[in-house]
């Protein structure tokens, strides 16, 4: 097997081509590297069947010899990302989806678009099934994320229904763990920093709005079960383990040992205010459940963090 991994220099690109590598595929990754970065890859460099590109995909790719799956996991993710990148956000769901659909049709090989549960938006129904449409300000600050994500899958759709292509889609909900950016603005590597730094821990608004959050091996678990499928629905990958913000940050500050006190800030617009995946399809066609507690999976993550925050507290002071 020889499989493309878009965005394989990401948090999530990147453990997924770690997995891929341990099933005996060679693994193609294309990253532009905005967000990603190559040290999430370093120890794969010259391991025969390991090969980088930096390439944009929302530009034209080429991949050289045979390829038997496209896993498009390439987008910035984190709402700060949204602000940052606006453009390129539109861009890779949009043109990069539509790109790497003609590679994967190229080869003739199968395709996986990484979707997720912000094409539900701020969601009127909880938990949120396959089957909901979804409530997305198109124009708002994350209407570039949300509507790259709904227009990929529509692409996805029409290819595999209109050229016959083998694809798959999965709808990530919030997933955490090692090599997410510090300072990538989402709230597991905020919050963790904040509590390991003894300053204040943010809240944007009441902390009342709930997440649902996935350890990553869990969840790739769910992706390779779906890449052996032939399930073509979009599929619901995270977990039910849901939390109010508040109770996070209280379980951070529980798990650090740290001694910051939790603040309210100004609440994000157009902030979901509850999240949390109906899962029965991924266990009923999947077979699949993830099997790792908050408590485990946070434990992990803070153990990779302590040394990248010692070093920049070390640079500050
Ligand atoms: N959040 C917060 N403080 C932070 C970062 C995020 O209270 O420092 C909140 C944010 O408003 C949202 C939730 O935590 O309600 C999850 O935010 P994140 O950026 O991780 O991703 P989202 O799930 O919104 O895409």
């Amino acid at each position: 097997m020889r499989s493309v991994v878009t965005g394989g220099a990401g948090f999530l690109g990147s453990h997924l081509t770690d997995k891929l590598f341990a099933l005996g595929h060679e693994v193609v990754v294309i990253d532009n590297l905005i967000t990603g970065s190559t040290e999430n890859l370093a120890h794969l460099a010259g391991r025969p069947g390991f090969r980088f590109q930096q390439n944009d995909v929302s530009e034209h790719i080429s991949v050289d010899g045979p390829v038997d799956f496209v896993f498009h996991f390439a987008s910035p993710a984190s709402p700060d990302d949204f602000k940052r990148f606006p453009i390129q956000v539109l861009k890779v769901g949009a043109l990069g989806t539509h790109n790497c659909l003609g590679l994967a049709k190229a080869k003739s090989a199968k395709f996986m678009l990484a979707s997720t549960s912000e094409v539900y938006g701020d969601p009127l129904v909880s938990p949120q099934p396959e089957t909901y449409w979804g409530n997305v300000n198109p124009i708002g600050p994350r209407g570039v994320y949300d509507e790259a994500k709904r227009y990929a899958e529509s692409m996805t759709m029409a290819y595999h229904h209109f050229h016959g292509l083998d694809t798959r889609i999965v709808r990530f909900f919030n997933t955490y763990g090692p090599r997410m950016r510090l300072n990538d603005g989402r709230v597991v590597p905020n919050f963790i920093r904040q509590a390991l730094l003894g300053q204040e821990i943010t809240i944007y608004g009441d902390g009342l709005q709930t997440r649902s959050f996935g350890y990553y091996s869990d969840i790739l678990d769910g992706v390779i079960k779906l890449a052996a499928s032939d399930f073509h629905e979009p599929v619901n990958i995270g977990t039910l383990e849901e939390r109010t913000i508040l109770a996070f940050a209280q379980e951070i500050v529980k798990a650090t040992g740290s001694k910051s006190q939790i603040v309210h800030a100004a609440a994000a617009v157009d902030d979901p205010r509850q999240r949390r995946p109906d899962l029965t399809r991924a266990n009923s066609i999947l077979g699949w459940s993830p099997s790792t507690s908050l408590a485990d999976g946070l434990a992990q993550t803070i153990q990779y963090f302590v040394p990248k925050v010692a070093a920049i507290s070390k640079a500050q002071s």
